[in-house]
């Protein structure tokens, strides 16, 4: 066993309003520059929807991006006959500026210029490139303004094989926020495949970060990290990504995505693991099995017998009492109620997520009762506003079983402190239901 410490985040989704503020913090901290207009190390996505870059969810389209091999797992894709060579010395096919974004301005003079209108607002997003006036039809999370509801969102690539659960009518839509960061993955592609060794997982909290120093700008990194969170600064040339924001976290003061998040939805913690486990359980041969081989990669701190053998490893004492309290550690590994992002893309990613609970679409409009009625809980996941499927298909690689086991533990949560707020007796048998 060889015992790590590991940074992590959850995000509880219920509580995102979708403000972006921990994008424009983050954007102020570490991308306010010259050649990262274009970069957000944070970015906030409306669900359905493209993302950002748009279908980096959907590789296995692109040329030269990521194909799912005949054992179920992606590869990247090299194009006819140069076959390797294309995939070793052509980078396969990157997001172009326009599947990020052309930074872009309005046109102020349409508000002048133009005629009444019954919508608004009449001025149009326009940008300059190759020194023509633009409209821009696309930028970091454009579906916001399409309500997840129209064209955009229909193509969702996580919608693929459910279109039928799934009705763009204003009155069936659903949506929900989803803030990304990078995963700083146990597994990480990004450093995997960097020619120049210049992308380093750090071996004391597991942040990976890129030596700018070693950058060679082969972008080999950013077809490589299937979440597309490594970005090239076009000024300088190099590869740049998330630092989980280590000179703060190294003074013990939080993320600034974390600290400023308006919902206060974002739990930072220290995760303990066997990192002799990580390349086998990334290489289970189910990926309904991938998200629970993830989990059981983790140790737990308060048993004694890891503990010693974590200090054994020189891991601070404070760490290991920091890892036994971890928020983090307690929601997946204790609640189980926090899941991996894509676990299907197997580079063990230590961003996780509690899925929104969403209303109940059709118990609500039939009886009035909501979620938190502890009569209607269970039947009432049945009937969900957002599709148990898109939800696996986001969490557990297309298995709802864990996702309806989370969402019945929030539900049972809420008609139990729903119990308490009204000064009632909570109904002990809600929480042993499930477990
Ligand atoms: Fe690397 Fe991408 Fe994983 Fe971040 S999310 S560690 S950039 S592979
Ligand atoms: Fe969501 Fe928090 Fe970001 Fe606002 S600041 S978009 S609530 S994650």
């Amino acid at each position: 066993m060889k015992i790590m410490a590991q940074m992590a985040m959850v995000m509880n989704l219920d509580k995102c309003i979708g403000c972006h503020t921990c994008s424009v913090t983050c954007k102020q901290a570490w991308t306010n520059r010259a050649g990262t207009e274009y970069v957000w190390f944070n970015n906030v996505e409306t669900r359905p929807g493209l993302g950002y870059p748009r279908t980096y969810e959907d590789q296995e389209t692109w040329e030269g991006g990521w194909v799912r091999k005949a054992n179920g797992r992606l590869t990247l894709r090299a194009g006819g006959r140069w076959k390797k060579l294309a995939t070793i010395f052509s980078n396969p096919k990157l997001p172009s500026i326009e599947d990020y974004y052309e930074p872009w301005t309005y046109d102020y003079a349409t508000l002048l210029s133009s005629p009444a209108s019954s919508t608004f607002p009449v001025a149009r997003p326009q940008s300059l490139i190759s020194g023509k006036q633009m409209n821009i039809q696309w930028s970091a999370n454009w579906d916001d303004d399409l309500g997840g509801s129209l064209e955009h969102a229909a193509k969702d690539p996580m919608l693929k094989g459910i279109e039928d659960k799934v009705k763009f009518e204003f009155e069936q839509t659903f949506m929900f926020y989803l803030p990304r960061i990078c995963e700083h993955c146990l597994n990480p592609s990004c450093a995997a495949s960097c020619p120049s060794g210049a992308i380093y997982k750090r071996s004391e909290d597991g942040i990976v970060l890129v030596d700018q120093d070693k950058c060679r700008g082969w972008r080999m990194c950013v077809s490589g990290c299937p979440y597309k969170k490594v970005y090239f600064n076009h000024k300088t040339g190099k590869a740049e990504k998330c630092t989980f924001c280590y000179p703060r976290i190294e003074v013990g003061i939080p993320t600034v995505c974390a600290e400023t998040c308006v919902g206060r939805l974002r739990y930072i913690g220290l995760m303990l693991y066997d990192a002799d486990k990580v390349l086998e359980a990334a290489s289970v041969e189910n990926d309904h099995d991938l998200y629970e081989a993830q989990r059981d990669v983790f140790l737990d701190p308060n048993d004694p017998a890891v503990a010693h053998a974590a200090e054994q490893a020189g891991i601070p004492l404070d760490w290991i009492e920091a890892a036994k309290k971890s928020p983090v550690r307690r929601l997946i590994q204790d609640y189980k109620v926090a899941l991996p992002l894509h676990p299907e893309y197997r580079t063990m990613p230590m961003v996780w997520y509690i899925p929104p609970l969403s209303p109940v679409v059709d118990v609500v409009r039939d009886t009035g009762f909501d979620a938190e009625d502890k009569g209607n809980l269970f039947a009432a996941i049945e009937a969900l506003r957002i599709p148990v499927e898109y939800l696996a298909n986001l969490f557990t690689a297309g298995d709802v079983e864990p996702v309806n086991d989370v969402l019945r533990k929030l539900a049972a949560m809420r008609s139990f402190m729903r119990d308490i707020n009204l000064g009632g007796d909570p109904d002990a048998s809600i929480a042993e239901a499930v477990g």
